[in-house]
């Protein structure tokens, strides 16, 4: 289950996952994009569940959770990607603008992990990885709001890490820079030089690939490049 899976970072996951054989579960807001997405997974031989899910509501996360049993079976992996982000001084920011970068990178994957966690508990198997960011790890002006919601998934991550790791359940958070999406934030800076989306599905499918019995708990990634 990948959620933001329409375009970006979600759908080089999507892709990559697809490729090495996993079953897909994709989410997003808009239908349309979702759709498309889903189609073009299909059409690569990846059999997909696609549905229109926001990761702010608990009751669509239960909704997502409950669909992929059913559509695919359990699920055995959760890459909790779903993120927005925008970037001023914190005093600009109004507090519609705090409660949507919270609630969707931070509050999300509370809601859709604990959605998904108790079935992984009884089957004694699964990975959840969050895609976080360097501004998990870092300060920068600007980056206020932004690095409030990702510092909190760090957090968060690090302590889920420890409730399942007794349970079989690997958790890990993936903290890249800044990659060529259509994320915001990226403006005057020069595509070639920054991170793709596919080094971070690079990251998720190595973290997938380690031996059962241990985890990478943290992946931080930089571009080679100095952007
Ligand atoms: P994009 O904006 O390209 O894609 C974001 C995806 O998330 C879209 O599929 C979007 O679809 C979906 N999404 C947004 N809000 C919700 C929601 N409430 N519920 C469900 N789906 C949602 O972003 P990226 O691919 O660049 O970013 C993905 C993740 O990577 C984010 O968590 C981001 O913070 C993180 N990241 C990104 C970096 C970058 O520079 N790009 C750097 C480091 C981390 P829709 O709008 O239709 O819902």
């Amino acid at each position: 289950m990948i959620t933001g899976a329409s375009r970006g970072i979600g759908l080089a996951i999507a892709e990559r996952l697809g490729s090495l054989g996993a079953r897909l579960a994709i989410c997003a807001r808009d239908k349309a994009r979702i759709e498309a997405a889903a189609a073009g997974l299909r059409k690569r031989g990846a059999e997909v569940f696609a549905t229109v899910a926001d990761v702010t509501r608990p009751a669509d996360a239960t909704r997502l959770a409950e669909e992929t049993s059913a559509a695919l079976g359990p699920v055995d992996i959760l890459v909790n990607n779903a993120g927005l982000g925008s970037f001023k001084p914190f005093y600009e920011f109004g507090e519609a603008d705090w409660d949507s970068m919270l609630d969707t990178n931070l509050k999300g994957v509370f809601l859709v992990s604990r959605a998904v966690a108790p079935e992984m508990i009884r089957r004694r198997a699964g990975n959840i990885i969050n895609i976080s960011s360097l501004a998990g790890k870092n300060t920068f002006a600007g980056g206020g709001v932004y690095c409030a919601s990702k510092w909190g998934l760090m957090g968060l991550t690090g302590c889920m890490a420890e409730d399942l790791r007794g349970h079989g359940i690997r958790v890990a958070a993936v903290c890249p820079g800044s990659v060529a999406t259509e994320f915001s934030g990226h403006s005057g800076r020069d595509p070639g030089k920054l991170l793709q989306a596919e080094d971070v599905a690079h990251a998720v499918a190595a973290i997938l690939t380690q031996g059962p019995t241990s985890f990478m708990s943290e992946i931080q990634m930089r571009p080679v490049a100095k952007p």
